[in-house]
């Protein structure tokens, strides 16, 4: 079906993408600028003009940077429920992404790949990297200076090519399809000015998931609980019976939560409690814990836990404990109780592509648990790229062919 002509095109994209500047702030994202940084707009701008020479409807970039298309139904398939595919086009500050320099390493065959900065890629370390090696699978690294950007100029231009083959492939007919490209994903904003005024589609995918197969319908649940001590504050020297110091009951409230349920100590399904900060004085103490559970239910034991060991600590040493929980995202899970067929559909398409798909959990959020959470479930397919936010980066061109593939399978009818 889709061979050579396609996968030239992909590759092509995908190095002129990754040469893009996109790199986001997320101080700038957390002042509620978005874009975070401007020069997100350089690639909006090429993909809204790519739109346009496909032939998509409506292409437009948002003051926000969020680039929207739509994809007209084949005729006679205008009833068919339309659905919108989403990728980001930022890239994550930790690692510099301003003058990548894409690496092509052709049948790559399992010798190290040394980087211009030292870092060396290695089969033996890394298994996926292996598995490429066996497959003598084209290889794209960054020189070792910069990330390389898959995550997700991957994702973009395997939308943008399954789209440029329905544009070349009249006779390949379609329902309607709408394409969402997003800024400031990798701040954690990237949903926060989502165009929900045009994007008419009751359902979504994502395509920045990793390895081929991995297929994501599953986060955690999400909330931030913010405890603070109040103590009672004299002078030290005459303090006996009456100072209650809220830095001791926040720290043995600390101590006392499960040590086998942190991050650094969990896994797979496990859910954890992670304490991301404490400061405070002897009069007022204030410990900021993150609740990670995939299950709801177990969640609320976690709250309740939360509550219980404050109140526990501030008792022990005669003070008060306050306990406040936000719910920071939830598991996406819930929201395809109604509409297995989003998934379903997925299947089907990642197994004419004769891929196996691999549900794999998502220990974080993404954009689309955000949006499944706005109502619109939206699972993430895989990319083809690895090692993501690092210098070794790496991505699978025979890999990228087959998420792109798994894309002409979804939108073709
Ligand atoms: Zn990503």
């Amino acid at each position: 079906m889709i061979k050579n002509e396609l996968t030239s095109s992909l590759l092509e994209r995908f190095l002129r993408y990754v040469q893009v500047w996109t790199t986001s702030d997320s101080n700038s994202a957390g002042r509620g600028n978005q874009p975070s940084t401007k020069n997100q707009f350089d690639l909006a701008g090429i993909l809204e003009s790519e739109l346009k020479s496909l032939g998509l409807e409506d292409v437009q970039v948002t003051d926000h940077c969020y680039v929207y298309g739509r994809l007209t139904a084949s005729k006679g398939l205008e009833k068919i429920e339309p659905f919108c595919l989403l990728a980001h086009i930022d890239t994550v500050e930790e690692v510099s992404g301003k003058d990548v320099k894409p690496q092509i390493h052709k049948n790559y065959g399992g010798e190290d790949i040394v980087l211009k900065s030292g870092d060396i890629l290695s089969p033996q370390k890394d298994l996926a990297l292996a598995e490429s090696a066996r497959n003598q699978e084209t290889i794209i690294t960054s020189d070792g200076t910069t990330l390389l950007g898959a995550d997700d100029k991957a994702g973009v231009a395997e939308i943008m090519t399954a789209l440029e083959y329905f544009s070349k492939n009249p006779q390949a007919k379609h329902g309607q399809i709408e394409v969402c490209f997003s800024p400031d994903e990798e701040t954690g904003h990237g949903m926060d000015n989502v165009p929900l005024n045009l994007i008419k589609s009751k359902y979504a995918y994502t395509v920045d998931g990793g390895h081929i197969g991995e297929l994501e319908t599953e986060c955690f649940n999400a909330f931030k609980s913010e405890v603070t001590f109040t103590g009672v504050s004299v002078h030290t020297g005459t303090a006996r019976g009456i100072l209650v110091n809220a830095i001791t009951m926040a720290s043995n409230f600390v101590t006392n939560l499960p040590r086998h349920e942190s991050p650094e100590t969990t896994s797979g399904y496990e859910g954890f409690y992670a304490p991301m900060s404490i400061e405070g004085s002897i009069e007022s103490a204030k410990v900021v814990i993150f609740l990670r559970d995939f299950d709801s239910e177990s969640m609320e034991k976690r709250k309740a836990l939360v509550e219980t060991l404050a109140k526990a600590s501030a008792a022990s040493f005669g003070g008060k404990a306050e306990v406040c929980h936000t719910q920071q995202y939830l598991n996406m899970k819930d929201g395809f109780k109604n509409r297995p067929d989003v998934i379903e559909n997925l299947v089907a398409a990642y197994k004419k592509a004769g891929v196996q798909p691999v549900f794999t959990p998502i220990r974080g959020g993404t954009d689309g648990s955000r949006l499944t959470e706005m109502g619109i479930p939206c699972p993430n397919i895989f990319t083809g790229g690895h090692n993501y936010h690092s210098r070794t980066e790496w991505a699978s061109l025979e890999q990228m062919e087959k998420a792109m593939t798994v894309l002409v399978n979804l939108i073709e009818k």
